[in-house]
């Protein structure tokens, strides 16, 4: 049976990740009249906030990514969500008091109720670990070649790795560079046999077999990779080139609810088109869903959609749906 008293202390909607995705969850969920807290990550960092230019967002022609994610954070906080830099830990279903069903959220310093969570924790992608990685992060290294591609019309870059996602960039970033060198631990690629074929007959490809790269050296910007020959001599060479595309995987940040919502195999969020995890009042946005492009445009979107289900569902919980 459920009491009409409203709930001071549980929220209409909490929003797990600070990003793109999260925080225009909180700007939707906020502006249609929701309670709403994004806890916005205490250990991590939104992907845009070291994103150096974004010029593929529409109607926005070119902005530095921290001033970009800045924005979209004060649009939502002028709705009235509030943000809170803390990592959740863990979700569990609960009953409030007055009968309707809830979620607790538990991070390292708090634990809150909310009618309605969305997950938007993201994705990070993984990393060589190699000296001048991080020091040339959007000076030429790069893990996203539909984000910076475009910047090296007519240059030499290398791809590293030999997946799907490396080979389908390698000949994305043919229509931009004037040469792409794939470089490969082993000296076979892993990449589905009609990606191989497009690869191997693009003229402007070429492979580095049984390679791994030892350092990124540059000024201001990259200018070339140190890579070693894994095969008998072992030798390291300089391959003098103008930006480095790392595609050797990427993790999403779902640890957190495994075992609470379904992830597929690679543990990214399953969800409807509505955004529904399969949980009810659980909703996920942005990088940490299984879809096929992650992007800020359409981690907005994914958020959008969230924020509208997630208030459809509290309404629902609160019997004021029509
Ligand atoms: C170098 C680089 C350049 C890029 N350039 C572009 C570009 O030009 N254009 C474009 O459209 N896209 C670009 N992208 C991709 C884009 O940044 C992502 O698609 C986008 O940021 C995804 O948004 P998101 O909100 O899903 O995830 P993110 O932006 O990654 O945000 C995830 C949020 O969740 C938080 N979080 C993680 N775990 C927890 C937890 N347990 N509890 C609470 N919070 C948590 C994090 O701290 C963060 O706030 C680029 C990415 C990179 C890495």
């Amino acid at each position: 049976m459920v009491d009409e008293k409203p709930q001071e202390d549980v929220l209409d909607c909490l929003v797990a990740g600070g990003g793109p995705a999260g925080l225009t969850a909180a700007l939707y969920a906020s502006r249609s009249g929701m309670t709403t807290l994004v806890l916005e990550g205490k250990t991590t960092v939104s992907q845009i906030t070291v994103t150096d230019i974004i010029e593929n967002y529409p109607g926005v022609p070119q902005a530095g990514g921290f001033e970009f994610h800045d924005r979209i954070r004060t649009q939502a906080l002028g709705f009235g969500a509030r943000a809170s830099a803390e990592d959740v830990q863990s979700l569990k279903k609960t009953t409030l008091e007055n009968g309707l069903e809830a979620w607790e959220v538990v991070t390292g310093d708090n634990s809150y109720r909310a009618l309605s969570v969305i997950i938007a924790s993201g994705a990070r992608w993984r990393s060589l670990g190699v000296p001048g990685e991080e020091k040339f992060l959007g000076r030429g290294v790069s893990y996203c070649a539909t984000c910076d591609g475009p910047f090296y019309r007519g240059r030499s870059v290398a791809v590293v790795g030999g997946g799907d996602t490396a080979i389908q960039e390698a000949l994305f970033l043919t229509k931009f560079a004037d040469k792409v060198t794939v470089i490969h631990r082993r000296e076979r690629l892993r990449a589905a046999a009609i990606l191989q074929e497009r690869a191997f007959a693009n003229p402007k490809i070429d492979f580095y077999w049984n390679g791994v790269i030892e350092g990124i050296e540059g000024d201001d910007f990259v200018k070339g990779v140190k890579v070693r020959n894994l095969g008998e001599n072992g030798e390291i060479t300089t391959l003098p080139l103008d930006g480095v595309f790392i595609f050797i995987g990427l993790d999403p940040q779902t640890e957190f609810v495994k075992g609470v919502v379904n992830l597929d195999d690679g543990g990214y969020i399953i969800t409807d088109s509505s955004m529904r995890t399969s949980q009810r009042g659980i909703f996920a946005a942005g990088d940490c869903i299984a879809k096929s492009l992650r992007q800020v445009v359409t981690a907005c979107g994914d958020g959008a959609t969230a924020a509208h289900e997630a208030s459809l569902h509290v309404d629902d919980l609160k019997g004021r749906s029509y």
